[in-house]
């Protein structure tokens, strides 16, 4: 096995043993990968502190095969995250984000874009951004690099435009907006604002999502948050461990 080099962020990094961490990584070349880190844990740790979660390394790892983790051999740390905020959530949005990726990328599928969104959402967490905004830009375009976008122009039951800009309805099942006439029978079905249904359509329109930062307005700021959780509670089928920490500071 060949030793391969790239850099990565550190998605989780539990204790394997007294001295060793397993660490699950997204990579810029390699998709997630997950590591032992042998010597990790120890006092003079050859990784120094380049395996906390959420820093930014340039790793050297020898891949194995077959459901044997791959090793880490090296760690270099580029970047710790530092929320110069000071802010709860912007921590806890940060986290949200190493949960979404740590969960919805696979092992081994090259995806440098997903990388490079990660990286720059961190980088706004650190600042004073407003948290909404950024987490809303992030997931959107994560799910569109991974070909989980919803449809937000057209009724995903019969393609029909929906040009009335005012309330629509949102299908959490099928992925989309749905026309007065495809609604009928349809469970999971929410009520959109026209005013949010802009910013869906506006960030999966988007297709530069390092151009500038979107600040979402005080008045659908509550409803977009909770239409997105929803939407990928529904669509993957699971609980977000983050999403109730979001909710509570929301509060
Ligand atoms: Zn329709």
């Amino acid at each position: 096995m060949t030793a391969e080099k790239t850099d990565a962020i550190v998605l989780r990094a539990v204790g394997w043993s007294e001295t060793s961490l397993i660490v699950t990584l997204l990579t810029r070349d390699f998709g997630k990968v997950s590591a032992l880190a042998k010597g990790a844990r120890r006092p003079k740790s050859p990784f120094e502190a380049a395996l906390d979660l959420l820093c930014r390394c340039r790793i050297v790892f020898l891949p194995k095969s077959g459901d044997v983790l791959d090793l880490l051999t090296e760690a270099k740390l580029m970047r710790q995250f530092r929320n110069r905020t000071q802010r709860l959530k912007n921590l806890y949005a940060a986290y949200y984000v190493a949960e979404l990726l740590r969960e919805l990328i696979d092992h081994g599928q090259p995806q440098a874009d997903v990388y490079h969104l990660a990286d720059e959402t961190l980088l706004k967490l650190e600042q004073d951004a407003q948290v909404d905004g950024v987490l809303l830009q992030f997931e959107m375009s994560l799910l569109k690099l991974l070909g989980h976008q919803p449809s937000m122009t057209r009724c995903v039951g019969c393609d029909t435009p929906l040009l009335d800009e005012g309330p629509v309805h949102f299908g959490l099942l099928v992925s989309g907006v749905l026309c007065d006439r495809c609604v009928a029978g349809q469970r999971q079905v929410i009520r959109m604002r026209g005013e949010s249904r802009k910013i869906f359509t506006l960030l999966s329109e988007e297709s530069d999502w390092e151009s500038g930062w979107l600040t979402i307005p005080d008045l659908v700021r509550g409803e977009c948050r909770a239409i997105i959780q929803r939407y990928l509670t529904v669509h993957f089928d699971r609980q977000w461990q983050l999403h109730r920490y979001l909710e509570d500071l929301a509060r």
